[in-house]
């Protein structure tokens, strides 16, 4: 997959495509592998990287969404433990089964949450992940030796889906390559281009790496640019009332050593009234999230302190050695894009977790949703669109389509498990270099065949792409990112053909980006 091959593919299209999708999110990624793989033409756009905005900034779980087992919302969760075993079942090299426990300090609690999780797994049917069980004292001390023991009773353990969202996402972009998609990052849609009878008929769009302008024709404009949606719709009516609410999550990230089981811990009522998460994740700790209104997205959101003091103090309530912001290798953020409700002029509801939305122009909004559910929320999605541009209809294959990478037992690649059936080939790569082998920082595994691989093989042009997305240093530990840039912009510049100014001004623009990961 190269940009050289996406942009001959725009080039050599005849016509007008049967989709157009803005936005390489979790979305719109899975918007083209269901479009393209029920045999529609299809260009996706992304302005930046392919998973820059949300979509590689999420918990990484795979999830029905406990929380929504206690708002009593059965059939949502029902359908995310679908979607969780389904996504299990299509991309095993990238979902995995993480028990988590939920510690008890109280006596209600083992009871309470005992039954609550049973009936979490039992919602599952077929696609459940393990039992659930009440674990003892001791029990729970040996899965969470970090736990806090003063008052301690026990925990419940119960089992849930781990990910790497933003690998996860490059392997969508590739699955609906091979389907025939063409999809481009670093291209932004400028404009949406009207018909006589005024209705969105395709795009304008920019190539922001060579400034080249230019315009695609398309049956169907689908917006998929999560919480830049209304940006996107406004393109089309200044006027279009809001369908977007962001909301603020940030995750701060810590060596393995607070967390050095092989279990998260699940808090599900923080001093806020919300759920937290303590996850072991590519040998780090990953302890999140808040939830705070924002009034405009960004694509690089910024940790408040408030959301930092709240993660470190509640943090300290649950592990006997409590971090401090010393500690915190990496502090990152992302925007939901949450569906605003009860305005039933503007929303058309197919789920209370997503939208889809027609304006009076014609464009399609997507919006909402979590990562869990794209599968489906993307199928919903190609069926409204089908239907209002009067498509020739084809099923969905989606539910039982393996995504690129698929393999059973990606475990035996180490470091490189999330490649799946890739990972032979990022190692072949040494065959040509041995130095290729070599580590960039000791603080971290990725190897400078991956750096390779990003550019060669997964599309990542800028430092970033590969740093913060195809191998996920800069989530990790910004410093030891930092560290690794000028390597990286190195081995990039040869394969892409850069030169020493590219270099140090990618370097440089990296360097500010991860400074605000530092806290
Ligand atoms: C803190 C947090 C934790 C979460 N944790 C989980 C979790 O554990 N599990 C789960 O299932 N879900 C989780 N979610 C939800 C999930 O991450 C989101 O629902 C999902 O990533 C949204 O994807 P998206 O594609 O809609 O948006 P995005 O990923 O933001 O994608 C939109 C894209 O559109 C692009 N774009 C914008 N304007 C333009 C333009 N003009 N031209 C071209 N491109 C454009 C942007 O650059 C961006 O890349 C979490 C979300 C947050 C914020």
């Amino acid at each position: 997959m190269t940009r050289e091959d996406m942009l001959a593919r725009l080039d050599q299209q005849q016509g007008l495509w049967d989709f157009i999708i803005v936005g390489g999110g979790a979305t719109g990624a899975g918007v083209a592998v269901d479009a393209a793989s029920r045999g529609y033409s299809v260009l996706l756009l992304e302005q930046s990287d392919f998973g820059k905005g949300t979509s590689s900034r999420s918990t990484k779980l795979v999830h029905g969404g406990v929380r929504y087992l206690e708002q009593g919302n059965i059939p949502l969760v029902m359908e995310a433990l679908r979607e969780r075993g389904i996504l299990r079942q299509n991309a095993p090299h990238l979902v995995t089964n993480l028990p988590f426990v939920v510690p008890t300090y109280d006596w209600w609690e083992a009871p309470f949450y005992g039954l609550g999780l049973k009936v979490y797994n039992l919602l599952a049917g077929k696609y459940g992940f393990g039992q659930s069980e009440v674990l003892s004292r001791e029990e729970t001390l040996e899965r969470l030796p970090t736990i806090r023991v003063e008052g301690l009773r026990g925990g419940v353990v119960y089992h849930d889906g781990q990910f790497d969202d933003a690998r996860l996402l490059i392997s969508l972009v590739q699955t609906a390559a091979e389907h025939g998609a063409a999809l481009l990052n670093y291209v932004e849609v400028t404009g949406l281009t009207r018909g006589g009878d005024g209705t969105v008929d395709g795009v304008a769009a920019r190539d922001v790496e060579t400034g080249r302008a230019f315009r695609a024709p398309g049956r169907v404009v689908i917006n998929a640019t999560g919480p830049f949606a209304d940006n996107v719709r406004r393109l089309a009516d200044p006027d279009a009332l809001p369908l977007i609410a962001p909301s603020q999550g940030v995750h701060l990230v810590f060596d393995r050593s607070f967390l050095p089981g092989g279990s998260g811990i699940m808090v599900p009522h923080t001093t806020d009234g919300r759920v937290m998460f303590a996850i072991p994740w590519h040998g780090h700790t990953v302890v999140g999230t808040t939830d705070t209104p924002i009034p405009h997205p960004t694509l690089e959101p910024q940790p408040l302190e408030t959301e930092i003091a709240f993660i470190l103090e509640t943090a300290a309530l649950y592990l006997h050695k409590a971090p401090t912001r010393a500690d915190v290798l990496s502090a990152f953020a992302g925007i939901r894009p949450l569906v605003r409700r009860g305005d039933s002029r503007i929303t058309a509801a197919l789920s209370r977790d997503h939208t889809i939305h027609i304006d009076s122009s014609g464009l399609l909004t997507t919006a909402g949703g979590k990562w869990t559910t794209y599968r489906r929320m993307a199928e919903e999605t190609v069926d409204q669109a089908v239907e209002f541009a009067r498509l020739p209809e084809k099923a969905c294959v989606t539910a039982a389509l393996r995504i690129h990478g698929y393999h059973e037992t990606a475990e035996e690649f180490g470091a490189l498990a999330v490649y799946g059936a890739d990972a032979p080939a990022v190692r072949d790569l040494l065959g040509a270099d041995s130095s290729l082998g070599e580590t960039f920082d000791p603080a971290l595994p990725c190897i400078r065949a991956q750096a390779l691989w990003a550019a060669r093989s997964e599309m990542a042009r800028r430092v970033d792409d590969v740093l913060a997305r195809r191998c996920r240093a800069l989530f990790l530990n910004a410093r030891a990112a930092i560290r690794m840039a000028p390597a990286v912009a190195a081995l990039m510049a040869l394969e892409l053909g850069r030169d020493q100014a590219w270099q140090r001004r990618e370097v440089a623009a990296f360097e500010a980006l991860a400074q605000q990961y530092i806290v």
